[in-house]
């Protein structure tokens, strides 16, 4: 191999994204996509309250803190892995230990996807 073929290996290893990276891309596209439904929902729903008589504006602190609360429950609701025993948050679609898809039967709130 002449040195310029080592080069160009030396290159195009470099250049190669690695599993982490690849991994990492994968989860910031999951999140933007996240971030985006949780927009539409929160736009959609402000528009909801915004046609309506009721007059919440003000009320919307008060809703955040019940909100908090609300998912903090939510939070502590756990299903096994059938794969690896570990407890995952009910909401998970997969484990966070061994990547098995996770079965939940109970209600997920759509804001947990
Ligand atoms: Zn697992």
């Amino acid at each position: 191999m002449t040195d310029q073929d080592q080069a160009t290996v030396e290159k195009t290893l470099e250049s190669r994204p690695t599993l982490e990276s690849e991994i990492n891309s994968a989860r910031i596209n999951a999140l933007e996509l996240k971030l985006e439904t949780l927009s539409l929902i929160t736009e959609s729903l402000w528009n909801i309250i915004q046609e309506s008589d009721v007059q919440c504006s003000e009320d919307l602190k008060e809703k955040m803190a019940d909100v908090i609360d609300q998912r903090a429950k939510r939070d502590s609701i756990k299903v096994t892995c059938q794969a690896c025993g570990s407890d995952q948050k009910a909401s998970a679609s997969y484990c966070n230990h061994c990547g098995n898809k996770l079965v939940y039967s109970g209600e997920i709130s759509p804001f947990d996807y």
